[in-house]
């Protein structure tokens, strides 16, 4: 069935969604080529959207054999295939690393952990939605959120949908998106309040920390804005091998689509165990 988002010489062409593209448009038109209809003068990234799909989760567009920028005009009688970005596939249209990030509301659980491996996050859950894109925009962040709408704002760069609605399933799910394994550092960031943590002297935490810690370990690190007290604990073993199971480096190597060329720069190590893995005290 044609969709038609005008009816004045209208122009006739056939889009195919590849992989979780699919997810976005309307199920009659998944996983299979159809035809639609727009307005002379419209855009691959007007239709696209028009279909339901954000033009932040796209990667690329195919005329035929021929990649499409977004922003081409459409023609009578094109065939045009879209497929999903699909992270180290498509190295440079992201940020450039440090990868940053910026969450929207009700994703909470992921930008704590976001910020536990190490990734520069904002949160606050009572951003508005231009605030959203605003801080997108001048801090070279990606955005995370669950509203599609969101990512169809014309001055956004770059998101990403996230699907899955657990924390830790969210994790994975972007390390299949994003090579976070690659910039794993883990416990450098506060968990409350996304500032770098510091070296701190045992002896000027005797009013925050219990004497036998301050026996028991000799790195401790403070957040500047909260004064959040972190050291290596019991339980950051355990805090790191969630991380890992969460993202594994081989997750970097996710195929990308056919014809795509992949990133040549294989995962790097994690960062060594003994180097910052702390567990917090407020
Ligand atoms: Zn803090």
């Amino acid at each position: 069935m044609a969709e038609s988002i005008s009816t004045h010489q209208e122009t006739a062409l056939q889009f195919r969604f590849h992989g979780v593209l699919n997810q976005f448009v309307a199920r009659r038109c998944r996983d299979c080529l159809f035809t639609v209809t727009c307005p002379p003068g419209a855009t691959a990234k007007h239709m696209i959207e028009a279909l339901g799909v954000p033009h932040t989760e796209v990667g690329l567009v195919l005329a035929g054999a021929c990649e499409l920028p977004l922003d081409a005009l459409l023609e009578d009688g094109m065939q045009l295939s879209v497929f999903p970005f699909t992270g180290s596939a498509l190295a440079g249209r992201e940020p450039d690393p440090p990868l940053r990030f910026v969450a929207d509301a009700h994703l909470g659980g992921l930008a704590r952990l976001l910020r536990m491996a190490g990734y520069d996050t904002l949160y606050d859950n009572s951003y508005a939605d231009a605030a959203i894109v605003r801080l997108a925009g001048e801090q070279q962040r990606i955005v995370l959120t669950r509203d599609r709408d969101l990512l169809k704002r014309r001055a956004l760069a770059h998101g990403y949908h996230v699907w899955a609605t657990q924390p830790d399933e969210q994790l994975a799910e972007l390390g299949r998106r994003y090579p976070l394994a690659r910039q794993l550092h883990p416990f450098a960031l506060c968990l409350a309040c996304n500032a770098a943590l510091a070296d701190v002297e045992p002896a000027r935490l005797a009013a925050r920390v219990p004497p036998r810690v301050r026996e028991r370990h000799a790195r401790f690190k403070q957040c500047p804005c909260c004064l959040r007290v972190y050291w290596e604990g019991s339980h950051w073993a355990a805090m790191r091998a969630r991380l890992e199971k969460l993202l594994p480096p081989a997750a970097d190597n996710a195929p990308g689509f056919a014809g795509a060329t992949a990133c040549a720069a294989g995962p790097a190590p994690l960062v060594p165990r003994s180097e910052v893995p702390l567990v917090p005290q407020r």
